[in-house]
């Protein structure tokens, strides 16, 4: 399950719901509901920092060559 910050606890939550949603600029985000207080909790998750660290095998990849 993701988890989001919610602007209404002030908590990080977790999302129920959730929908994976691309942006106009073409990340990712996930968009959902706070499982406490039911408002809606937008998440983005392919930030350029995030994608590198998601994608990028660094070890397995030395290994096979
Ligand atoms: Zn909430």
């Amino acid at each position: 399950m993701a988890e989001g910050y919610c602007n209404k606890c002030k908590l990080k939550k977790e999302i129920v719901d959730a929908v994976e949603v691309l942006m106009k600029n073409g990340r990712k985000a996930i968009k959902g509901k706070c499982s406490t207080c039911g408002s809606v909790i937008f998440k983005i998750t392919g930030g350029k920092t995030n994608q590198m660290k998601v994608d990028d095998p660094p070890q397995k990849f030395s290994d096979s060559l």
